[in-house]
């Protein structure tokens, strides 16, 4: 029987992306959006593209930053594919802004969907992994938790969350069977780094080893990688991947 995967944020970018390698691996892929909107724009285009490979695949609306959407969500998947083999949290938000000029929603909105939504979402996929004995959990973080990132507190300070949530959800679920890492890009091709100027993408450039941005299918491939039966004696790990911006 075919694997299944669930990514959270998976109608456009980096989720998008990850979704069609694992349904070329030949994965079932169960893709959120967090609105009908953007499973109509996105969602279900990523699916179609996902069952072109030959696997099942659908779209499910939640949003992550709810405790009870997340719940409904991880049933809704489990029900669907018979069972829930890899999770990645992927599903991600930035709203810029010095520390002294950032407002309070700024910091909580960002909050709740990057930190609190991967908890949310490991609380109830891992109930369904404990009881299978397996699992893999993937999250994503960033080199902005690991490094910090001017203009970046609410966004760093959840990348880091992330970081170490990864560590103890690690050391609980090992035992069963369950491996969680994350992967930390840097900076990623996609609509959340579209808006940044020009200048500040070629300055970045300089300072990265192999002298290109990266691509979503960079990050996908990490995710695989850690998701396979290959990294099975991975865990807890944050693998870095900015093409050699930060060492
Ligand atoms: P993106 O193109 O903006 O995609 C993010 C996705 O997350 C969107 O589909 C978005 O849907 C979804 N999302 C946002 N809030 C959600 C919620 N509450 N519930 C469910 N889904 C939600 O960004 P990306 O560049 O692909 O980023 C993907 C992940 O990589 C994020 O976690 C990001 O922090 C991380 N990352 C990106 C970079 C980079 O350079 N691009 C670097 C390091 C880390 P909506 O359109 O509905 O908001």
């Amino acid at each position: 029987m075919s694997k299944v995967v669930l990514i959270t944020g998976a109608s456009q970018g980096i989720g998008a992306c990850i979704a069609e390698t694992f349904a070329k691996k030949g994965y079932n892929v169960a893709i959120n959006c967090r609105s009908e909107k953007e499973q109509e724009n996105g969602g279900n285009q990523v699916a179609e593209k996902c069952r072109a490979n030959g696997v099942e695949a659908e779209c499910f609306i939640a949003d992550v930053s709810s405790f009870e959407q997340c719940g409904k969500l991880v049933k809704a998947v489990t029900e669907r594919f018979g069972g829930l083999d890899v999770l990645v949290n992927n599903a991600g938000i930035t709203r810029d802004g010095l520390l002294a000029m950032m407002s309070e929603e700024q910091f909580d909105s960002v909050i709740a969907v990057n930190l609190k939504g991967v908890f949310n979402m490991m609380h109830f996929a891992s109930k369904v992994m404990m009881r299978a004995r397996s699992g893999r959990i993937v999250n994503i973080s960033s080199v902005a938790g690991l490094y910090g990132n001017k203009g970046q507190i609410n966004y760093s300070a959840s990348k880091a969350g992330v970081a170490g949530m990864t560590m103890t959800a690690a050391k609980e679920l090992g035992p069963r069977g369950i491996t969680v890492n994350a992967v930390a890009p840097g900076i990623i091709e996609t609509a959340m780094t579209d808006a940044m100027p020009e200048k500040v993408k070629q300055a970045a450039m300089e300072g990265i080893a192999l002298g290109r941005l990266g691509q979503p299918q960079d990050v996908a491939n990490a995710v695989a990688f850690l998701a396979s039966d290959e990294a099975s004696y991975i865990t807890g790990q944050i693998l870095v991947v900015d093409g050699g911006m930060i060492m």
